[in-house]
């Protein structure tokens, strides 16, 4: 993203960001360039996704074809939500799961399939968020939601910068107004990656009603 924006953007962007000049030439970048640099970035991702995905469940004993069955359903052309962060109750990492029926029907949709990806760490004494990734595996071992929904473990800086990077939509669900910021979600954004956002944290102000998707596509 880095060289696309020397590339396009005026010199010295990177110390000019919070100029809005610097963003003028943002519409230059053409499409397929933007999309090919986040379909490689995407594809690392779900390389990651693999081995750690390969990895856990053969820790935990799972027979050598399911878990293939389960990676080998793993598609850069699917869309791809990521969800990764410490797993403070605050931030509901559960809360997309709320309508399991509902949940299932859009993972699942033939024609616009979508793919899950979570991680992220509890704090040790936070039970309760510990709880979370807990159900979060058991979800993604459901039979409708295998091969759609991951969770992988590790989680630290290096395993985020794939997932900021990789990910179509970045979801942020925190409850009103706990959220300080949000960094993963400015992290995303100067990524090219979609955030999904209730109005929290940095959203609130990175949010202008202009900078939506069906704005863009105009
Ligand atoms: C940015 C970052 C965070 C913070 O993300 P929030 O959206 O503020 O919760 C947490 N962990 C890692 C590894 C990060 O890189």
């Amino acid at each position: 993203m880095k060289e696309l924006f020397n590339k396009y953007l005026m010199p010295y962007w990177q110390d000019n960001i919070y100029l809005e000049k610097t963003w003028d030439k943002i519409s230059n970048i053409p499409n397929e360039e933007l999309w090919n640099i986040h379909y490689n970035r995407k594809v690392k991702l779900l390389a990651l996704v693999r081995q750690n995905t390969i990895n856990r469940l053969r820790r935990n004993g799972m027979r050598y074809e399911e878990i293939m069955d389960i990676v080998s359903k793993l598609d850069p052309n699917i869309l791809t939500i990521g969800f990764a962060r410490r797993f403070a109750t605050y931030k509901r990492g559960t809360l997309i799961f709320r309508d399991l029926e509902r949940i299932t029907e859009i993972v699942n949709n033939s024609k616009t399939p979508v793919q899950l990806v979570f991680a992220g760490k509890a704090h040790p004494k936070d039970i309760e968020g510990q709880d979370l990734i807990k159900q979060i595996h058991e979800i993604s071992m459901k039979p409708q939601f295998k091969g759609k929904i991951f969770l992988l473990e590790d989680y630290d800086i290096g395993m985020s910068r794939y997932l900021i990077s990789g990910v179509d939509v970045w979801l942020n669900n925190p409850r009103r107004p706990m959220e300080a910021s949000g960094t993963s979600g400015e992290k995303a954004s100067v990524n090219g990656v979609l955030n999904f956002s209730i109005l929290d944290g940095w959203w609130v102000e990175g949010y202008n009603k202009e900078n939506r998707l069906d704005n863009r596509t105009k």
